[in-house]
């Protein structure tokens, strides 16, 4: 039996189709036949100082978006990260295991602070692969559904896991394995087709995020940059606009690539666009309802969350007890 985990970080209002379709939709679809937790990482989002309110608020969202697309907390365990304080403490002790140049070599902290400087970054923000390493090896996680950009941050998970084990005995720990299903690991940016599409990206007009008003996203659809060519072809490559386009099509109409360029054969970008706007808001207006359903009852949600909390603790309990006794860590009592 496999055991699942994966989070996402409450950076946004919304989350973004690459969220959706790179990871949720494998979390949706892999708690059928596993045994599942996911979690708001908001303890994640503290990394680039968020407002406390709105922080607040984005956690309910980030939640509400998980049950709307499917999660069903009778099957898995859904909770936030911060209700649950074994994360930050195992995250200490694996920061005590990794090195600093192996930390420095994390490409998502080069790209998230180059913007800022070393002034405007916290250590937080470098830290991070550690916390997500502890939120993955606390539940003896076996596979961890991901996007593209969070293969190097589970290498270093797996790198920790095997360093444990040969530290302190070949049971210490589980070593995970990466679930990145490749049709839809990567989501670009609409205006950039070459950059990830992020939830927190500086300009939102690159993006689809599933809690824009349909109109909005329509227009952004129908803008999206594509190239000089006529021909609607799969070709990340040389048409990297295109291909993102037709990668969203495929997704979530479930037609594979091949039957949607002999649809569009002889045909324009423009009715590409058109019609990719129709099918994304045909997804999004149902799935906003059942988000506006589940935030329009703050107190059922939270209640739901803070029992998925109690289960995740029980787990997180055992592992940390077991790891802090090896590292040599007097027990209480
Ligand atoms: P942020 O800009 O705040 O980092 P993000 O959009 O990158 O936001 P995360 O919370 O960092 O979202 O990641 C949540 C999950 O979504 C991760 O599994 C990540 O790999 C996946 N993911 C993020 N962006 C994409 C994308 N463009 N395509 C596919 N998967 C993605
Ligand atoms: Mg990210």
């Amino acid at each position: 039996q496999s055991r699942i985990f994966s989070g996402m970080q409450p950076t946004s209002d919304s989350l973004q189709l690459g969220n959706y379709l790179g990871a949720l939709t494998q979390w949706v679809a892999l708690q059928e036949e596993h045994d599942a937790i996911y979690c708001v990482v908001d303890l994640h989002a503290l990394t680039v100082s968020p407002d406390p309110s709105v922080l607040r608020d984005r956690t309910r969202r980030t939640a509400a978006q998980y049950l709307a697309a499917g999660v069903d907390p009778d099957r898995s365990i859904l909770f936030v990260q911060s209700q649950v304080p074994e994360h930050a403490e195992l995250s200490w002790l694996l920061s005590c295991h990794t090195g600093f140049g192996e930390a420095n070599r994390m490409t998502q902290f080069k790209d998230k602070s180059g913007k800022h400087g070393t002034e405007g970054t916290t250590v937080g923000l470098f830290t991070y692969p550690v916390l997500m390493a502890a939120d993955i090896l606390l539940y003896d996680t076996t596979l961890v559904p991901v996007g593209e950009d969070q293969r190097q941050h589970l290498e270093l998970t797996r790198d920790l896991a095997q360093r444990l084990n040969s530290r302190f005995g070949p049971d210490t720990v589980v070593v995970p394995e990466p679930h990145i299903v490749k049709a839809t690991a990567k989501i670009y940016d609409l205006q950039d087709p070459t950059a990830k599409m992020s939830k927190s990206a500086e300009s939102p007009n690159g993006l689809i995020e599933l809690l824009d008003d349909p109109k909005v996203v329509a227009k952004r659809i129908r803008s999206a940059v594509t190239d000089a060519e006529r021909e609607i072809r799969f070709d990340p490559e040389g048409k990297p606009g295109v291909s993102n386009l037709l990668t969203i099509y495929s997704a979530l109409t479930g037609r594979d690539i091949p039957a949607l360029e002999a649809d569009y054969a002889g045909k324009g970008y423009g009715d590409l666009k058109v019609d990719l706007a129709n099918v994304v808001v045909d997804f999004l207006t149902p799935f906003q309802a059942r988000v506006h359903g589940y935030l329009s009852d703050p107190a059922s949600l939270d209640e739901v969350l803070s029992d998925g909390a109690d289960r995740a603790q029980e787990l997180a309990r055992g592992t940390l007890e077991r790891l802090y006794d090896r590292s040599g860590l007097l027990p209480r009592r």
